[in-house]
């Protein structure tokens, strides 16, 4: 009944695009009766993805909040793409992307995993068109495992951020969209689970704007047939879309087949389709003025390159909205779509910035100013051939350690000769490779704009810079021997659990695998404790360290009976209360028998919020503390004798040293402002080493808080969290009395789900006012005779829900899901999301100092 294109629905100029939208349905069915291997397909055979070119290409990560079905999604995105010929499924443990033993075991995803795929698929192209080759990160939910998203985010160049259709925004959604806004990247977003009872579109696009603080621009409204979700309505392209729920075959239906059949959401169409170009008319002026000649029938074409200028400069104003349900096969193939026809390509990305010395430059105006030969002031600058970023380190087993790059500038191939300017060595990799999932291929060379891995880099961590240079040179050319990058932030640490191994070599053993395991993953750091000759691995939280801990075991092969492994404890930190005084500290003792000398002023000061705002571009943000190092030009010269960025880093080395053992606990000291003052003629000579240099910051930061411990001036401060209990309203007295008195928690807020307001206005990304009145949602269905059927839920014995909020030390809420259950009978959610580190008092105080 539905399959026929219309004639007069091309009349609008639409025919094209329905031509295709047919063509893509029937691509499915090819591609599942196509012979072609087991599942993911084979690399050679498949795609040449380092020849498409830089407007062909697509880097996009799925990011959202645990179980919004990020992993669903890819794995029916690769499948609509022809990529793989099974659709696989986290409930059963066989998905392309969670590939490790630890994430089909649990049905999460721990690491972030990259695959690549066409869309369209080649076999459906019309007539000079060329297939996108897309390059995509599907990234963990788990806030435990955010570094593992901030680390991936900044080398992409669009984001899909799925909304559970049934939750609607949660916690992790909301800092994964702020970590994306960090790193500007444009967005779309597709509320997902609509399938599923309570879902509610309606709910989530209003949560969208209120509190991802975006104008929700809707280009898909879901169709609804009674109960059940059956598709989605393209209101740009006024047509209806439905899936078969097992093939995911899409149909296309015009919108006279939707007026003759469902009148209703015809209109609603039309509704959507005057509010989206109402909306986009206030802002760009190409729509504008098809607006006022065309009336309502402005052409898809228009609409669709007015939202891509909207949402390309990443800001996040304005976010075109989608719906599906991943795992019905509902609207996947729409999105892949969307993908392609908003999302920018490489080239399209704001400039490369650079950080050189003090300043952050965009890639241009370095080229521009720094670069000249020394000494040669009105000579050429001096070529650089790439600039890449290394953002993951991965242990890949037979293969050894791969470090994932994205380059910005230029080509790598297997004989550049590579310098690291955070490491300031040279390095050539053994094999460049196309990552897919867990499968690596071998590539020659790695074009501008593209993703991929190499072995062999022996000293590459995550975030360093690699830059290669034309001839062999045994030195890079000095001003770009320090630039780069921006590096992701490691985020303190909140928990840690000790090993103690039986014997000398069980321990060398775990020592090799807790080197690697960091190095794989920074988030995780690790310490030999210098009284009890421990072993403390410290990280991200609970299930972090049940991982790494799953980690060592099983992929690096320590036999848990060779250590005494310990539970996982809350990690304490310790602050100061005032400012110390400056404290110069010279070295001069013969370092590995080389004699030498060096001194620094340091000064340190508690960190405030306030310094946030006035941070110095040069200061480095390490564990929760701010350094600073200055070093003043002597009056009589314009040059020093040594490389200040070498000074300035092996500074910052000895400042995080003397931070990471506190005098009270020897815990990490944290929120502290550290000053370095370096003045070159006093505190330089021509002995002084890096070691020297280093040493002199290191015992001038322990000496400054040895004296603040004894003046007082140092307090205990201990991760806290803030959580969100769901909860039957008859629980939830008893829940808020064990948190505010027996826990030490805080009650912020009780919500009555039902209760939530949209009728007042935010402050959006772009600093405008939302007014949620305005944005336009379109009702869901039988909205009208909802309440009704509630009303009957009650009177059966339904339970009335709520939200409790707050916050409460990370301690006492690591295991309370299980005492939630005692009091809940089961029915409830707990969310945890990190909270700062606060000061331990009174009583709390009293407990930690008892036990020692
Ligand atoms: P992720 O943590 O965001 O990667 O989420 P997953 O893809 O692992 O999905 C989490 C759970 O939600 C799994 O049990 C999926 O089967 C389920 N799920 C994902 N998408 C949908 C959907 O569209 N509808 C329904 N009903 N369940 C879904
Ligand atoms: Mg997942």
């Amino acid at each position: 009944m539905f399959t026929t294109v219309s004639s007069h629905v091309c009349r609008h100029g639409q025919g094209k695009l329905l031509l295709r939208l047919l063509v893509l349905k029937n691509a499915r069915l090819c591609n599942s009766n196509s012979s072609i291997g087991k599942g993911i397909r084979s690399y050679a055979t498949e795609h040449a993805h380092h020849e498409a070119r830089i407007e062909n290409i697509r880097n996009i990560g799925i990011i959202a909040h645990v179980d919004a079905g990020k992993t669903t999604t890819t794995e029916r995105m690769l499948y609509h793409s022809g990529r793989t010929r099974h659709i696989g499924n986290v409930d059963h443990g066989n998905t392309t992307t969670d590939f490790l033993p630890m994430e089909r075991e649990r049905g999460i995803t721990i690491q972030s995993a990259a695959v690549t795929f066409q869309w369209p698929p080649k076999s459906v192209l019309l007539n000079g068109q060329e297939s996108k080759t897309i390059n995509l990160i599907d990234t963990p939910g788990h806030q435990d495992f955010r570094y593992e998203v901030d680390r991936c985010l900044p080398i992409l160049d669009g984001a899909v951020c799925i909304m559970d259709g049934v939750k609607g925004v949660e916690t992790h959604t909301e800092r994964v969209w702020q970590s994306a806004h960090l790193s500007n990247i444009p967005r779309l977003l597709y509320v997902n689970k609509l399938d599923r009872d309570g879902a509610s579109f309606k709910r989530a696009v209003q949560e969208a704007a209120a509190r991802l603080k975006t104008w929700p621009l809707l280009c898909q409204i879901p169709w609804w047939q009674k109960d059940e979700f059956v598709g989605v309505i393209d209101v740009i392209h006024e047509v209806g879309l439905r899936f078969s729920k097992n093939s995911g075959a899409m149909t296309v239906v015009p919108k006279e087949t939707l007026a003759t059949h469902n009148p209703a959401l015809k209109d609603e169409m039309e509704k959507a389709r005057l509010h989206l170009i109402d909306k986009l008319s206030d802002q760009d002026e190409g729509i504008m003025e098809e607006y006022l000649e065309r009336d309502i029938n402005v052409s898809s074409g228009t609409i669709k390159k007015a939202i891509r200028r909207l949402i390309i400069d990443g800001e996040a104003k304005f976010t075109p909205v989608f719906a599906g349900s991943s795992l019905t096969n509902i609207g996947v193939q729409p999105l892949l779509e969307a993908v392609v026809d908003y999302l920018p390509n490489p080239s399209e990305r704001p400039e490369l910035r650079l950080i050189t010395g003090s300043k952050t430059v965009t890639f241009s105006e370095f080229m521009e100013t720094a670069p000249k030969k020394k000494g040669a002031p009105h000579q050429k600058p001096e070529p650089v051939l790439s600039v890449s970023h290394v953002f993951k380190v991965v242990d890949s087993g037979a293969r050894g350690l791969m470090s994932w790059v994205r380059t910005y500038h230029g080509s790598l191939s297997r004989s550049s000769h590579m310098w690291n300017s955070n490491m300031h060595v040279f390095e050539k990799p053994q094999n460049i490779m196309h990552v897919s999932a867990k499968d690596y291929h071998d590539i020659q060379t790695l074009p501008t704009g593209h993703i991929g891995a190499m072995t062999g880099l022996k000293q590459a961590r995550t975030g360093d810079t690699l830059l290669t240079f034309p001839g062999h040179q045994a030195q890079a050319p000095e001003a770009y021997r320090s630039v780069r990058i921006k590096a992701p932030e490691t985020p303190p640490a909140v928990a840690f659990i000790s090993i103690e191994p039986y014997t000398k070599t069980a321990g060398d053993k775990i020592v090799d695998a807790l080197q690697r395991l960091s190095r794989e993953d920074p988030s995780i750091r690790w310490h030999k404790d210098e009284r009890s000759e421990q072993l403390i691995l410290s990280g991200m939280g609970l299930l972090h360290l049940e991982i790494a801990q799953d980690r060592l075991l099983t992929h690096y092969k320590i036999e848990k009976e060779t250590a005494i492994w310990g539970d996982i404890e809350v990690e304490y930190s310790e602050c100061l209360f005032a400012p110390t005084r400056p404290h110069h500290h010279e070295y001069d003792r013969a370092l590995r028998g080389v004699a030498g000398r060096a001194a620094c002023t340091v000064l340190l000061e508690p960190l405030k919020a306030c310094h946030h705002d006035t941070l110095l571009e040069s200061s480095i943000e390490r564990d929760g503390n701010v350094i600073h190092v200055s070093i003043p030009l002597p009056q009589n010269t314009d040059e020093l004798p040594f490389d200040t960025e070498t000074v300035r880093q092996q500074l910052f080395n000895g400042a995080i040293a003397g931070l990471s053992r506190g005098p009270r606990r020897s815990a990490p000291v944290r929120k502290c402002h550290v000053h370095i003052t370096f003045d070159p003629e006093k505190d330089w000579s021509k002995n002084s080493t890096g070691g020297h240099i280093t040493n002199a910051a290191l015992f001038a930061v322990r000496a400054a808080l040895k004296e603040a411990h004894e003046n007082a001036q140092v307090g205990i401060l201990e991760p806290f969290t803030n959580f969100t209990i769901h909860c039957p309203e008859e629980a939830s007295h008893a829940i808020q009395h064990d948190i505010s008195s027996a826990r030490g928690g805080q009650v912020m807020e009780v919500r009555k789900p039902e209760e939530d307001d949209y009728s007042g206005s935010v402050d959006g990304q772009g600093g405008e006012r939302i007014d949620l009145t305005r944005v336009y949602v379109p009702p869901d269905p039988y909205e009208g005779v909802q309440s009704l059927r509630d009303e009957g839920k009650k009177m059966s014995g339904s339970v009335r829900m709520l939200h409790i909020m707050g916050k409460a030390p990370l301690k006492e809420m690591m295991k309370y899901d299980g005492h939630l259950r005692s009091m809940t009978g089961g029915r409830h959610t707990l969310t945890l999301d990190p909270g700062e580190f606060e000061l331990v008092t009174g009583p709390r105080e009293k407990a930690l100092a008892l036990e020692g």
